[in-house]
């Protein structure tokens, strides 16, 4: 099984949206990842919507006015992808963490693909209040794939390899993609926790759905660090010069 991380652009916003009462800004990478397992090629969220290469004011509204975007189209994950000789139309399953512009702007270029999506979190998507006061836009969303609605974990190949874990509380329904590679397992935690710091020190951002449930999450991925799982922060710019992108593996 072959791992690779790709920079799908990056997002400057206040600190504070990351670590709760902090000053200054954070410019924050936006990950992506492919998974090729020996049954199916999985991508794991899918960055940024086209439109904001060009018009990140029109597309975001409000939120352009937090996040300074830069994203130009060679980052767009199927330009991304076509680096590594995949063609998005062979990508069999789109794992979405969670419902947010900078995890879910790519699923329109990858047309064949099976979306996986924790229930709570698809039907948040679908529920107008939730979807508001989540800041969803379902033009990222609603883009006409199939979509397997999980609840829970949920073992994608059956051999353990590629796990989608809840990680509930950012969002209503919130996952982490458990991994276990030849090197040992890795969790692609996304944003149920977006820096190093937000384990090390339990330390929310300043807007969470459910406060309670995402530090139950962050007791859990405690947990499987303790016990030696590496844990892939979702927007952590200093862990991210150490993950090889591209097509260097993780190992
Ligand atoms: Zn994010």
């Amino acid at each position: 099984m072959r791992v690779l991380a790709f920079t799908c652009g990056w997002l400057t916003g206040p600190l504070s949206n990351f670590l709760a009462g902090e000053d200054g800004r954070l410019r924050a990478p936006v990950p992506c990842y492919l998974i090729d397992h020996p049954r199916g090629k999985v991508l794991f969220d899918t960055g940024l919507h086209r439109a904001l290469a060009t018009n990140p004011a029109g597309r975001l509204g409000f939120l352009a006015k937090v996040f300074e975007v830069e994203f130009g189209s060679r980052e767009l994950v199927s330009e991304r992808l076509a680096t590594v000789g995949v063609d998005p139309g062979e990508i069999d399953y789109v794992v979405n963490s969670h419902l947010h512009f900078d995890h879910v702007g790519g699923n329109a270029e990858i047309p064949n693909a099976r979306i996986v999506v924790q229930r709570p979190e698809w039907q948040a998507g679908h529920a107008p209040s939730l979807a508001r006061r989540n800041v969803f836009d379902a033009r990222d969303y609603d883009t006409g794939q199939d979509v397997l609605q999980v609840a829970g974990e949920h073992d994608l190949f059956g051999d353990g390899r590629v796990v989608c874990v809840p990680t509930y509380g950012h969002t209503p329904g919130h996952q982490s993609l458990l991994l276990r590679l030849d090197g040992g397992p890795i969790l692609l935690a996304s944003d149920a926790c977006y820096l190093r710091r937000t384990l090390d020190d339990m330390h929310l951002p300043a807007v969470v759905h459910d406060g309670e449930a995402a530090r139950a999450a962050l007791r859990y991925m405690d947990g499987l660090r303790r016990s030696g799982t590496r844990i892939f922060f979702g927007h952590d710019p200093e862990f991210w010069k150490t993950v090889p992108q591209a097509p260097d593996p993780i190992r």
